[in-house]
């Protein structure tokens, strides 16, 4: 299939003659025309298939039929506003929308915390087609009436299940009681829990369905290794491996923040150029890691599940879970960094005897047989319970907020930068259960 058949306009056609994609891939192919015709659409693709140009390209070609725009000069209002859980990824999105339209005419802004918020109402004030953002920051621009919704044409949120589950919600429906009924909501997600549908039906008008792989699945190019190991051991064998290949560019995550700057510092000690990203690092510190490590002046990035959603970074063929995430979706995400746009990747996890219970929560969840060998010289004392009554792992650090910040004592209850109260392994452990039941998916994501 070519994307001439699709629909779009040449403009867009020859953007992406210059991105180089030569064919859509499977979500676009089957999203692109539903959008066209109007609907609101819940997708759901495995991570790194090409999602963004799934709605962006769209999103455009409706906002500017032909490539025109309808009106002259700059639009007094935002048509549309895709909503994203974390800052680097509305930045991300932003550039490729910005990709997509270099032969349109159309004005864009990203919105979110962490920056001052100058240039935003600048940006705004122009007026803008087009607003990618964050709910925390979008709607203290709403509260001092920098922008205003009342145009909105088409919504669109981005990593769908996120933006749905308890941390976000309150935000989510205090940004769409500002918009119009009469739009267009797409949702688009690697991972959808039934509940989660349900609520999003709340938000949409008979929305089409495409699922172009079994929802929570990830892409087979990924290949996945479990190395059980003691738990105090997991460092030195995180440095062994990433010492087979030292120029191979590798993503770890660990559970905190205060754990991934332990680690980030252990491996600096030890002569691997490393950097953190967390939700206690400052905007700029942030930007910086993940620019750094996508230009190649640090191989490792250390991150919290702050990194495990939508981020693309070219090339990456290794991710590592220093720790197992406690909610196995979480698993699908992190891991979705690697083996994106069909490239191979590897997916590593050391974990040790109290994550036997986390494992087989994920092993669950992929129905697929994961390799689980131990690395010679690291065997561990315990072996892994991979039994029903397997223990879940003290809570050694909470769950971490997917757009966590340091000041988050001083942001309102409502954002995504917002501190739970801390969710306790029960809770964890309470809600993995009502999600096996195929109860409601109450995830109350603590602060790190
Ligand atoms: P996404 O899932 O949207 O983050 O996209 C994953 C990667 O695939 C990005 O690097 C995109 O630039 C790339 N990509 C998206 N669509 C295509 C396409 N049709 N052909 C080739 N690469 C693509």
């Amino acid at each position: 299939m070519h994307f001439e058949s699709l629909g779009l306009s040449p403009a867009l056609l020859r953007a992406l003659a210059d991105q180089g994609y030569n064919e859509p891939t499977p979500i676009q192919a089957a999203a692109i025309p539903v959008v066209l015709e109007g609907h609101d659409l819940l997708a759901s693709a495995q991570t790194g298939t090409g999602k963004t140009a799934g709605f962006s390209l769209p999103m455009l070609e409706r906002l500017f039929p032909n490539g025109q725009r309808p009106t002259s000069g700059r639009p007094r209002k935002p048509r549309a506003l895709v909503l994203t859980p974390t800052r680097e990824l509305a930045a991300q999105v932003h550039d490729s929308v910005r990709d997509y339209s270099k032969f349109l005419t159309v004005y864009s802004t990203t919105i979110f915390g962490g920056v001052g918020m100058g240039n935003q109402i600048q940006n705004l004030r122009r007026g803008v087609d087009i607003v990618i953002a964050t709910p925390g920051r979008l709607i203290d621009h709403m509260q001092q009436r920098h922008i205003d919704l009342s145009g909105i044409e088409i919504l669109v949120l981005d990593e769908a299940d996120r933006m749905l589950d308890m941390g976000f919600l309150p935000a989510l429906k205090r940004v769409i009681s500002a918009m119009p009924q009469q739009r267009q909501t797409l949702l688009f997600s690697a991972t959808f829990a039934p509940a989660i549908k349900a609520l999003a039906s709340q938000f949409m008008h008979n929305p089409k369905e495409v699922e172009v792989a079994r929802a929570n699945t990830v892409v087979a190019t990924v290949s996945h290794r479990v190395h059980p190991v003691d738990a105090e051991r997991k460092r030195d064998l995180l440095l062994h491996i990433l010492a087979e290949d030292s120029r191979r560019q590798t993503l770890v995550f660990a559970r905190t923040k205060h754990g991934s700057d332990k680690l980030c510092k252990f491996l600096n000690q030890s002569g691997m150029r490393s950097a953190a990203i967390h939700g206690n690092k400052s905007q700029n510190q942030r930007t910086r890691a993940l620019g750094d490590f996508k230009k190649g002046k640090v191989d490792v990035l250390v991150a919290t599940d702050i990194a495990a959603r939508g981020l693309d970074i070219e090339q990456l063929p290794m991710v590592i879970n220093h720790d197992l995430p406690m909610v196995a979706e979480d698993y699908v995400h992190r891991i979705g960094r690697t083996g994106r746009a069909g490239a191979s990747g590897l997916a590593v996890s050391l974990v040790s005897h109290e994550e036997s219970g986390l494992l087989r929560d994920i092993k669950k969840l992929l129905k697929d047989e994961i390799d689980i060998a131990p690395m010679e010289g690291f065997e561990p004392s315990q072996p892994l319970r991979m039994d029903a009554g397997a223990p879940k792992p003290r809570q050694g650090g909470q769950r971490q907020r997917p757009n966590g910040n340091k000041s988050s004592h001083q942001r309102r209850p409502h954002t995504q930068e917002r501190k739970s109260g801390g969710s306790t392994q029960a809770q964890a452990q309470a809600q993995a259960k009502r999600r096996r039941r195929g109860g409601s998916r109450t995830r109350r994501s603590p602060n790190a």
